[in-house]
């Protein structure tokens, strides 16, 4: 084995100047890739000045010194200790990609989930961004430091001396074309100066300015409410304050949350700053963007379906201070705005929030860290706050605002608990209940819409064999397949895995499989036998698939020309029809009796908020829900449109249970081909988390490793451990030092998850 004992020159190459000043600047680098740093590299002279935090670099790495791009994340100056120092190669860019509080915000981050560095700025800074995709490079012109000396600069000639006047005036580089404009003049004086080194020259990145696709058509706001003035009020308060503070605003579907947000926005683009408004990117339908953008110039729509190019261009407008509001999904949270003055997180209990994938960010937390940062207020809205939220409003973490009535005092729409138990055998074979059916034909006699929600696509959920029990399942993840009617297929809903649907079981040759359960496409045709003459629409991921088909279909029911919608939770948010006199809920057991510690709530916010689409017209709305539980406290709180009560019910079993938010929660997962190995592996996992928890003295308990509800998912097995904690500090300390100390085999996978969502 080769001797571990540190050289001086492990490279057999001189450092870089030994004889030079004993303090020289270094970049501390880190990379997205391992090994990822930090590393620090000497600045050389060239590019003393130039690099700061937050550019990226070019930098020899490893024994063959390949050059590889990292992020500088500080410069420091420091003594020579004797070890050997790479010299920064180059710099990629003008200017840093983020400021200084985004940077401290990645740094959190990489803390609190674990994560490094560098992975947290591939995340952050968007792919377009980091290709420079769409943009191109000019020469700019700016005024050298021997502008300084104004008498010098006084005697220049007439000509000259205009063309400096214009360019100090504009206290911005200028591309030559704009500085001859500007100076009125030909290019001669112009080359003169610079030859004279009045004028230095530098390369700047820039995207050609694109004009704008929508003319703004402003429209006269409504007077608040009384009820949203007061909301409003409790967020002046906050921005008037100057000070980070979270406002719940707490307000019942329809009761105009989006109001009292555009009044905060307009407050905040009075003083000069900008505002991050974050929606889920089901909600960032056109007309949440018309509804801003009709308010107020300058605004920017981030969502998932721009180009890397567009992207980039959103990006740099924002960067430049040129944009006033910017909205989009989780990832807007970053967006780089220079003076930001508000952050509103709408639908905050939405999972979507969550990134799933490294690093498993919550823009929620983001958002409330970032406001923290900047020292600014964070408006969190929703008519069904998530308990995280809920218990901080309870401990008086956060001040709440609340909007109780629905706008123009509209009635809550009434709530029919319908029990699917008591329907005895024979009787009404269908999924809809006499009652139900009875409500959705008075419906169409109103002339009213009826939205049934059904979250489960597919046809049937589950395909068996009556003769031998067989349930047909995924090859790759070991669950059941949904049988899907449109060309017969099987499918797993985890990895899409898809065969044809046997007509004969494979284990025993009986032929006549059944299907059981039901999907959104056996609804939708027992509904259309149900109701012949009606329009109907279904909606859910598989109907969707073309882009477009969204829209469509909600402008035609906006039309009025269906009548009935019926879909998965697609159709349980956000939408604004005031036509919409029926909501049916066809299973509200659905999301019940998942294995997670959020099932309760996911299933009260469902039901509450499909039942928010009923009656926001001028007539009344009736919700009937169709369950096995009836008298589940989740299902009879929505019934009773009464979040307070559930939450106090919900909170109460949590903390006797230790589960968040009366603790910090994570989750790590280990994935493997080979079964034994990665149950192994996961032992040893547990051994090291009690051991590291043990040794430091830490306050966390530490379950698993268990088998998780899924055991194998895209032919990998799969095994899973929680630690929990009263204190986060422990919690994240272990999880640092286990991530420190753990290197997985080769052909195993672990990932940890810090304030897991998904508990499968
Ligand atoms: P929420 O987000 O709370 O469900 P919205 O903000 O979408 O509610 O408002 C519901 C409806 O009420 C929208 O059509 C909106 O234009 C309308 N609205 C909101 N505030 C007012 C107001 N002060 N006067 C009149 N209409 C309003
Ligand atoms: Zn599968």
């Amino acid at each position: 084995m080769e001797s571990q004992q540190p050289s001086l020159f492990p490279e057999d190459q001189p450092p870089w100047e030994l004889d030079a000043a004993e303090h020289f600047l270094v970049g501390k680098i880190v990379f997205a890739e391992p090994p990822f740093g930090p590393f620090d590299y000497r600045i050389p002279d060239d590019l003393v000045g130039s690099v700061r935090p937050g550019m990226r670099v070019r930098v020899p790495l490893g024994k063959s010194n390949r050059g590889v791009t990292g992020y500088c994340i500080a410069v420091e100056s420091i003594r020579w200790r004797g070890d050997r120092l790479k010299d920064i190669l180059s710099l990629l860019d003008a200017d840093p990609l983020c400021s200084s509080k985004l940077l401290e915000l990645i740094r959190w981050m990489a803390q609190y989930y674990v994560v490094p560095l560098g992975q947290v700025f591939e995340s952050v800074i968007p792919a377009g961004v980091r290709t420079s995709a769409g943009v191109k490079t000019r020469v700019v012109l700016l005024a050298s430091s021997k502008t300084d000396d104004m008498q010098q600069l006084e005697r220049l000639p007439p000509k000259q001396l205009e063309v400096m006047k214009a360019l100090l005036a504009a206290k911005q580089p200028l591309t030559l074309e704009h500085l001859r404009k500007r100076a009125n003049c030909s290019t001669g004086p112009i080359q003169q100066l610079r030859r004279n080194g009045w004028i230095d020259s530098r390369e700047e990145y820039y995207v050609e300015d694109r004009p704008s696709t929508e003319p703004i058509t402003p429209v006269t706001k409504p007077m608040l409410s009384e009820d949203q003035r007061s909301a409003f009020e409790v967020v002046e308060e906050a921005l008037d304050s100057g000070k980070h503070q979270t406002v719940l605003l707490h307000g019942v579907t329809g009761s105009g949350k989006t109001e009292v947000y555009m009044e905060a926005i307009e407050k905040v683009i009075g003083f000069g700053r900008q505002a991050i408004v974050l929606v889920p990117e089901i909600s960032l339908t056109p007309q949440t963007r018309a509804r801003f953008q009709e308010r107020f110039a300058h605004v920017s729509v981030v969502h998932s379906h721009l180009t890397d190019a567009e992207r980039h261009y959103q990006w740099r407008l924002a960067l430049a201070g040129a944009v006033s509001v910017v909205i989009g999904p989780r990832s807007a949270i970053f967006a780089p705005v220079p003076n930001l003055g508000l952050i509103i997180l709408d639908e905050e209990h939405e999972s979507s929030f969550k990134q799933e994938t490294i690093p498993r960010y919550h823009a929620r937390d983001v958002a409330l860290h970032r406001a923290f940062l900047e020292n600014i207020p964070l408006v969190l809205g929703s008519a069904t706050p998530s308990l995280e939220s809920w218990n901080r409003v309870r401990c008086g973490t956060y001040r709440h605002a609340s909007l109780p009535r629905r706008i123009y005092n509209r009635p809550m729409p009434s709530v029919r608990i319908i029990d699917l138990r008591s329907r005895r055998q024979g009787e009404g074979v269908g999924i809809i209940s006499p009652q139900l059916r009875d409500a959705i034909e008075q419906t169409i006699h109103d002339q009213g819409q009826t939205i049934l929600l059904l979250n489960r696509r597919g046809f049937a959920t589950t395909i068996q064999c009556p003769a031998c029990g067989r349930v047909l399942a995924c090859p790759n993840c070991d669950l059941p397949l949904t049988h899907h009617r449109d060309g017969g297929k099987s499918v797993c809903h985890y990895c899409d895995f898809t065969m044809m649907t046997p007509s004969m079981c494979p284990s025993c040759n009986y032929e006549g499989i059944h299907f059981y359960g039901t999907g959104t496409q056996k609804l939708e045709i027992e509904v259309r036998n149900l109701f012949p003459n009606a329009e109907i629409a279904r909606m859910d991921s598989d109907t969707m698939k073309r882009p477009g088909s969204h829209e469509r279909v909600l402008d035609s029911f906006r039309s009025g020309k269906l009548q009935i919608l019926l879909g998965t939770q697609m159709i349980a948010k956000g939408l604004d029809f005031p036509n919409v006199l029926l909501v049916g809920v066809v299973h509200a057991d659905t999301a019940l009796h998942f294995p997670d510690f959020r099932a309760a709530e996911r299933t009260f916010q469902l039901i509450a908020q499909v039942a928010g689409r009923a009656g926001r017209g001028d007539r009344a709305g009736q919700v009937l829900v169709q369950t096995f539980s009836p008298e589940h406290f989740a299902i009879l709180a929505a019934s009773r449109h009464d979040f307070e009560q559930f939450a106090s019910a919900e909170l109460n079993h949590r903390q006797q249970y230790g589960y968040p938010p009366f603790a910090s929660l994570a989750r790590i997962i280990v994935r493997g081909e080979s079964q034994k190995a990665t149950e192994d592996f996961a032992e040893l996992v547990g051994r090291s988390l009690n051991r590291i928890n043990e040794v430091a003295q830490l306050h966390c308990r530490i379950l698993g490793p268990a088998l998780p509800p899924i055991a194998k998912l895209r032919n990998k097995y799969r095994f899973h451990l929680f630690v929990s904690s009263t204190a986060l500090a422990d919690l994240i300390h272990l999880l640092t030092r286990f991530a420190g100390e753990t290197t997985a085999p080769s052909e195993i996978q672990f990932v940890i998850d810090v304030d897991p969502v998904d508990m499968l």
